[in-house]
């Protein structure tokens, strides 16, 4: 017997099948989808089996060693899918497939290394002493990128790293080995979430959602914040159930929503299965395989539970669509919506979208009628949403209240003197290198873009990275003459300040405060007891919490993630702030909000402080139409990247050069400009965009475009829909 084997080959955008004779007294264990071990060049590799075949090829064949499965890890469906993701994001057929299972069921590359126990690394040290390390450490190259790869995800395996370079870490005592990845976000005590009787609207939801079942449709469930949406899901789940069928249920980053799991846990118990990057690898298996076992019928997890081996799906919910944690950001880059929409056709089962704040493409969609639209308008407890106040901060810099206005002081000490508690959110996303007047709140911005401009320091030059527009560093305001600063205010100097203008209990929940395992559940815990008065915080508090104490949500600047240079940056702003404003007054007490801003007239901010989503999509949708942005027009990012600066440039020009030649004459194609990390170790990154609406020539030209600068110098990446330039 001959089978076809996938392997691992370390190319990125070509595959390796590779035929291989499979002795006789193994043929009968052999079955597509399941791994083998088959010798490669010098080395024992895992692959998947693709193809059986029964003639003999007429050339020679070696034999397999092993076989590792004893049953598929890939069946029918995701074998498909994974052609399916190579076809729409031009990846690898390989990394497709490994990117759909957990670490424990990829395919090896090298068998001879693989170990029993494995060792993990962590940090051991705040982000912020890493990066002052990485700083001063710029040489060593292989130190570094171990770092940064921790600063990524938290934990990595010691494996993948060479044990000189993590020694020497360790002997630092910038990281430490630990052999557990142990972090669970649903304490075991067996907590109970009792059904609740549906408003109207949720009942309207559930019986339309319910009639569908069967039906591959996508619903958008558009329900302010509050509004019971968890609620809904879970009756609905309870009808799909009944039908014999399983669930998918995506949230944005779990460890970030313990709330969200703890409900799911508490209605369905032993049931739910839960999957996210925190599990060990041993855990991650264990919950793949009980969903694959039929031991658990509802997945509760992150991005990539969207691969979950359930058989008979009945439905699958993506919370807070919008989150830009659906769209992975290594190859292969696919959005969880993609992979959904594929296995509702698949399994004839509806697709629920749910959010406050659905993303500007998938509200046109409703509206179009793409998505069949229910809306939950009122809070479930019948409470309204919180009363919000726009500060001016321009006036209250006059009055030298640079950080906190006087009348959030006010609110602030009201709150306290009553026992109840506040949420005070410092949006540091995105850069610091953008340029604001301290006096005006002037922001430099594109001429032709309508984004904000980014300080390069090294030239002193204001730079655009969609259209490459560039313009020396303003010395004072061009339209004040005012003092032109470089924005942000780190978390811990704020949290100073707060703690020497209150007599309170604060405590400060970021990156930096939530880099160990379980520290972010503790926070939230510890506030949710009313150990601490105030939670200040960046934007990981301003999703999915419900404390019902809280009666006050402050934003201490609403403009920093306006001034993030991309064209969502509007969007991600009204985002932020409609969500942060629902953590208020959820419960029995009335909320209020207060929104601090230099850009006291700018409609994201406006809209978001009236809970006025649809005024909202209205404005931007008429931004985006004019400066031909999605949804209007489809975007492609291309980077070009290499060693040598001239060579990156040169060919970035020829590849413009192809693609304008290439495509239709609707497409535009913009740049080469520099991308947003120009430099990255010593690589030098530049940048094409594509906006399309239709092209048919697209994919083949850009499949064209990888096999030409394949095993050359120059690497190319290429990713549809970016959700960041
Ligand atoms: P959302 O996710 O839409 O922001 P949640 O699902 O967190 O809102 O619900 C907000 C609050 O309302 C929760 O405390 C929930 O228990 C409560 N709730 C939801 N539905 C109902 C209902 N039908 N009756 C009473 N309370 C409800
Ligand atoms: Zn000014
Ligand atoms: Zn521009």
């Amino acid at each position: 017997m001959i089978i076809k084997v996938l392997v691992e080959n370390y190319i990125k955008t070509t595959d390796s099948i590779l035929s291989y004779h499979v002795p006789f007294n193994l043929e009968g264990d052999i079955a597509i989808g399941k791994r083998v071990v088959v010798p490669l060049n010098k080395n024992e590799v895992e692959g998947f089996i693709l193809e059986i075949s029964k003639e003999t090829p007429n050339f020679e064949v070696k034999d397999i060693i092993s076989i590792v499965d004893d049953e598929p890890v890939l069946n029918k469906e995701l074998l498909s899918l994974g052609e399916y993701i190579k076809s729409i994001t031009l990846c690898s057929l390989i990394s497709a497939y490994q990117v759909m299972l957990p670490s424990a069921l990829k395919a090896k590359r090298n068998v001879n290394i693989k170990s029993k126990y494995k060792t993990f690394i962590k940090l051991n040290k705040s982000i912020e002493f890493i990066n002052d390390y990485i700083d001063k450490n710029k040489r060593n190259k292989s130190e570094i990128a171990l770092l940064n790869e921790l600063i990524n995800n938290s934990i990595v395996e010691k494996n993948s790293f060479n044990s000189r370079v993590a020694n020497k870490l360790k002997d630092k005592d910038l990281i430490i080995y630990s052999d557990k990845q142990i972090y669970r976000t649903v304490s075991d005590e067996t907590y109970k979430y009792d059904k609740l009787i549906l408003n109207k609207e949720q009942e309207h939801a559930v019986n339309t959602v319910v009639s569908a079942l069967g039906i591959p449709k996508v619903f958008l469930l558009h329900g302010v914040t509050g509004s019971g949406k968890t609620e809904t899901y879970l009756q609905i789940i309870e009808h799909v159930l009944k039908t014999g069928k399983n669930v998918i249920v995506l949230v944005p980053e779990i460890s970030l929503t313990p709330q969200m799991t703890e409900r799911f846990k508490g209605r369905f118990g032993p049931n739910v299965a839960v999957m996210h990057s925190s599990l060990s690898s041993g855990e991650k298996y264990d919950e793949w395989l009980r969903l694959k076992r039929g031991e658990a019928h509802i997945v509760v997890g992150a991005r990539s539970a969207i691969f979950a081996p359930l058989s008979n799906i009945g439905l699958i919910v993506i919370d807070e669509e919008h989150e830009t944690t659906y769209k992975q950001d290594s190859s292969p880059r696919y959005h969880a919506l993609d992979i959904a929409k594929y296995r509702s056709k698949y399994h004839n089962c509806p697709i629920i979208l749910g959010s406050a704040t659905p993303s500007l493409e998938s509200y046109a969609r409703a509206k179009r009628g793409v998505y069949e639209l229910l809306e939950l308008k009122s809070r479930a407890n019948g409470k309204k949403l919180p009363e919000v106040k726009i500060v001016d901060m321009c006036s209250e810099v006059k009055k030298k209240n640079y950080l906190i206005s006087s009348i959030l002081k006010d609110k602030i000490n009201e709150k306290l003197s009553k026992n109840e508690q506040i949420i005070l959110l410092l949006n540091r996303r995105g850069y610091s290198s953008f340029i604001t007047c301290h006096d005006c709140g002037y922001v430099a911005k594109c001429p032709n873009c309508d984004i904000s401009l980014t300080f390069h320091k090294t030239n002193n030059m204001l730079r655009c990275h969609y259209c490459g527009y560039a313009t020396k560093m303003y010395d004072t305001c061009p339209e004040c003459s005012g003092e032109i600063k470089n924005f942000g205010t780190g978390t811990e100097k704020v949290l100073e300040a707060l703690e020497n203008m209150f007599d309170a209990k604060i405590v400060r929940m970021d990156l930096d405060t939530t880099s160990k395992k379980g520290s972010h559940e503790k926070i939230i815990k510890d506030f949710e007891t009313h150990k601490y008065d105030i939670l200040l915080g960046t934007q990981m508090i301003a999703k999915g919490l419900d404390f019902s104490n809280v009666t006050l949500v402050g934003v201490i600047n609403a403009d920093t993630s306006l001034n993030i240079p991309d064209f969502r940056s509007g969007e991600v702003t009204f985002e932020l702030l409609s969500q942060v404003s629902g953590r208020a007054g959820r419960d029995k007490l009335t909320g209020e909000v207060i929104i601090q801003t230099y850009n006291k007239d700018n409609y994201s901010i406006i809209c978001a402080a009236n809970h006025d989503y649809f005024s909202f999509y209205d404005k931007e949708m008429e931004i985006r139409r004019a400066l031909k942005y999605p949804p209007y027009y489809y975007l492609v990012n291309i980077k070009i990247m290499g060693k040598i600066y001239d060579d990156v440039l040169n060919t970035a020009l020829k590849i413009k050069n192809y693609l304008k030649d290439s495509l239709s004459s609707d497409t535009i194609v913009l740049g080469p400009t520099t991308a947003n990390m120009f430099k990255v170790n010593n690589i030098y990154r530049f940048q094409i965009i594509i906006k399309y609406k239709k092209d048919d020539k697209l994919y083949s030209s850009l499949i064209l475009l990888q096999e030409l600068y394949l095993n050359n110098k120059i690497n190319i990446d290429i990713t549809f829909n970016p959700l960041i330039l």
